[in-house]
């Protein structure tokens, strides 16, 4: 893994304490290093948990330092016997350990400034393995440090979350633009977001786009039909970030199309409020088992063009809403649905989405319906899908407002 060094430095984070494996704590810290190493310019390329045990460390330790750049530890390093990570690095890196006076130093004021004793057992924070660069902690009694193991920095933290992103910002990323000369360069994404294709027919489409380790490197992010493709760039300058990614943020807008329904910022129901608002049309929605989630999205805007929506979950009930007018109409389709909140609720467009989960075992399969009508415009949209009722309701909702905004775009172009 080491030979990517050229391009960016690799790191790999080792989260210590046997709570984060029995799932008492969240790991936040690798998060928070993720993006905070990722905005210099630093790849994460590993995250290791491993529990308070010497050998274990000592071995993560070890492989950490043989195939990634720099290793950053965070966690035990306490004063009690369970906070082994002083020992382990030191018996990875082959040193002993050595008492730093102007740590305990610090240590003590610490406490005097707390107006609290300190206890015997503090006197453990103030060892650090021999040769390494201490880091003085001013947020708590943990100091951390920097130690090479075999060449490799091996930078230790608190495992505090509080303490750990201080040191972080103030001593650990001056340190790393220092030692990699990463001066000036950071990461930033573009991001272009589809709806109504899945994450396979995507992968078909620009997998030979993706390659992991580019610049810029491009990857796939889904979540509730919509699919997000990220476009990361590592670079100095405005000019060089456009200069990366424009060209391949156009070369998978001309395979994608109309697919891509905005970038970044955007939402799928800003973009078909937008169209809306291009449009002059007013909107009515109804929807069954997406339970109004389309319209929701909407109101939250707050869109001045919805101007109703309906919710009917229940088939037989929707069946009579249907009878009392219409007794020729056996089966409801969208369609008509969306035909009668414009003719008979005079709104400028009608959205309905359609469909009846059925249980089968722990989850549901559904035969959906989504159907926009208005003056001159009609457009369904049939599928099946199966999974737990939010997804199911989730998906709903994103493939009746893409339905709607793929209507909006036939009617008034792109
Ligand atoms: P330690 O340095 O191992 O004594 O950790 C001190 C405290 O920091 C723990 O009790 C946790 O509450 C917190 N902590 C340790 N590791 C993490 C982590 N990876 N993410 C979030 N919090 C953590
Ligand atoms: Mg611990």
């Amino acid at each position: 893994m080491k030979e990517t060094s050229s391009k960016t430095p690799g790191c790999e984070v080792i989260t210590v304490g046997t709570e984060l494996l029995l799932g008492q704590i969240l790991d936040t810290n690798t998060t928070y290093l993720a993006k905070e190493l990722g905005e210099i310019g630093v790849s994460i390329r590993l995250r290791t948990a491993v529990g308070d045990l010497l050998d274990e460390m000592i071995e993560v330790i070890k492989s950490a330092a043989d195939r990634c750049d720099m290793v950053i530890m965070t966690g035990g390093l306490g004063p009690t016997l369970d906070d082994l990570s002083r020992e382990a690095v030191a018996k990875a890196a082959g040193v002993s350990l050595e008492f730093r006076q102007d740590l305990m130093d610090q240590i003590e004021k610490i406490f005097r400034n707390a107006g609290y004793k300190m206890s015997e057992n503090n006197r453990r924070q103030a060892y650090v393995p021999a040769g390494s660069q201490a880091i003085p902690n001013p947020m708590g009694t943990a100091p951390g440090f920097i130690c090479d193991v075999d060449q490799t920095p091996v930078i230790c933290l608190p495992g505090v979350p509080r303490e750990l992103e201080y040191l972080t910002a103030k001593e650990v990323i001056p340190w790393v633009q220092q030692r990699f000369g990463l001066h000036g360069k950071r990461l930033t994404y573009r991001v272009l977001k589809t709806v109504g294709i899945g994450e396979s027919k995507v992968d078909t489409l620009i997998g030979d786009l993706i390659k992991p380790g580019e610049n810029p490197e491009v990857g796939l992010l889904a979540s509730q039909g919509e699919i997000k493709i990220r476009i990361a760039v590592k670079a100095t300058s405005e000019n060089e970030i456009d200069a990366i990614i424009s060209p391949v943020a156009e070369e998978i807008k001309s395979r994608l199309g109309n697919k891509i329904f905005g970038e970044d910022g955007d939402t799928l129901e800003g973009v078909v409020d937008s169209l809306l608002s291009r449009s002059g049309l007013t909107l009515a929605t109804m929807e069954t088992f997406s339970a109004g989630i389309a319209a929701q999205r909407l109101y939250a805007l707050p869109s001045i063009h919805l101007v109703g929506s309906i919710v009917i979950p229940d088939k037989d009930y929707l069946f009579r809403w249907f009878r009392q007018d219409d007794m020729a109409t056996k089966s409801i389709s969208a369609l008509s649905f969306a035909r009668k909140l414009t003719e008979r609720g005079k709104a400028g467009l009608g959205l309905a989405v359609l469909g009846f989960p059925k249980r089968i075992g722990k989850g549901y399969t559904l035969r959906g319906d989504a159907a926009v009508s208005g003056d001159g415009i009609e457009k369904s949209y049939s599928w099946e899908m199966g999974g737990d009722l939010f997804s199911l309701q989730q998906r709903g909702a994103v493939i009746g407002l893409n339905t709607l905004r793929l209507a909006l775009l036939e009617t008034i172009g792109s």
